[in-house]
């Protein structure tokens, strides 16, 4: 079974590249931002709360996001792997990850982080925001604070799992297909 860490700053194509990797492999998107989209949208009373981070570019508290987690996980526990897109972002939240997986005598194959510079990143969100109707796409105090929480809460993500061996980075300032042949290229050698 594959589980496979999808990570990268906001914008650098995690979801994009998601939707590419989960028709070809057959794997669960787990997308913890969507998922809390989704909520907000439904106007469930987790929604109501997370918004109320997401709009100021902060993270939802752990327990929250490792709960909805949880059941995702449970609910397709036969299914070929999963994509985890937007989570971990906490060290927290990782060694719950573990932990969880652990139970069912799984754990995580591979981190493949996408690399993209802050300028190309604003770019992106920006430009993302005139469509994604995505508050947090729109504002560049916000887009800036949510690069600051994700330099300081999940870059040492990378070093969790480099000290694990599952650590790969992969340029994600080439084209959409560049990358999508970078990602399959690792995941390819994934037993
Ligand atoms: P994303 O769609 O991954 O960019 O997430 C949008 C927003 O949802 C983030 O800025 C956070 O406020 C919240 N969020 C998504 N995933 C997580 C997570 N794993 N932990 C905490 N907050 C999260």
């Amino acid at each position: 079974m594959k589980n496979i860490v999808l990570f990268g700053p906001p914008g650098a194509g995690k979801g994009t590249q998601s939707e590419k990797l989960i028709e070809k492999y057959n794997l669960i998107h787990i997308s913890t931002g969507d998922i809390l989209r989704a909520e907000r949208a439904a106007g469930t009373h987790l929604g109501i709360k997370a918004n109320q981070y997401i709009v100021k570019g902060e993270l939802v508290p752990d327990d929250v996001v490792i709960g909805m987690v949880k059941n995702k996980i449970k609910e397709n526990i036969n299914s070929n792997g999963f994509i985890y897109d937007g989570f971990p972002r906490t060290i927290a939240q990782a060694k719950a990850l573990d932990q969880l997986l652990a139970e069912f005598n799984i754990s995580i194959s591979k981190m493949l982080a996408l690399e993209v510079n802050e300028d190309e990143l604003t770019k992106r969100l920006l430009l993302r925001g005139k469509t994604s109707g995505r508050a947090d796409d729109q504002n560049e105090s916000t887009i800036r604070n949510r690069f600051k929480v994700y330099n300081n809460e999940t870059l040492p993500l990378i070093d969790f799992y480099r000290n694990q061996g599952k650590f790969a980075g992969i340029n994600g300032l080439n084209s959409i297909d560049g990358v999508f042949s970078d990602l399959c290229d690792n995941i390819d050698k994934i037993n």
